[in-house]
């Protein structure tokens, strides 16, 4: 799904950078409602890293923790959306990565809380909630 190399990010103004080492585990559409706030659109896009395989290589993280087991980094300069971690996974935002055309989309979650206007039709696996990202 993607290649084992190094991935860079970085934030819109550059004070965070990140890098996560491939292959990602899913790069998933989430309709969830906190990531539509989020994003102040209607889904972000993850790439969902193994926790052990993302560090950030300058900067630092703020974050906002949206529920027990989860937290959302963002750059508290320029507002970019970035990161979301749990104990077990470092989840990416597409748009903050240096290529985010490396990755293929491969799942949809949080699918009952799509917007009307989110085309659907695709053959990607789509989970009402959750998925095994
Ligand atoms: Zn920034
Ligand atoms: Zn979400």
């Amino acid at each position: 799904m993607t290649t084992n190399k190094i991935h860079g990010a970085q934030c819109m103004c550059g004070d965070i950078t990140m890098e996560a080492t491939g292959p990602a585990n899913y790069v998933e559409y989430c309709h969830c409602k906190w990531c539509q706030q989020s994003a102040g659109s209607s889904y972000i896009l993850w790439v969902v890293f193994n926790k052990e395989n993302v560090k950030v290589t300058s900067g630092e993280l703020s974050y906002y923790q949206s529920s027990p087991d989860l937290k959302r980094g963002f750059c508290a300069n320029c507002g970019s959306t970035m990161a979301v971690r749990t104990n077990k996974c470092f989840d990416i935002a597409l748009g903050v990565m240096d290529h985010p055309d490396d990755f293929e989309i491969t799942q949809h979650i949080w699918t009952k809380r799509a917007l009307k206007h989110m085309n659907l039709d695709d053959d990607l696996p789509k989970y009402d909630e959750s998925g095994p990202g």
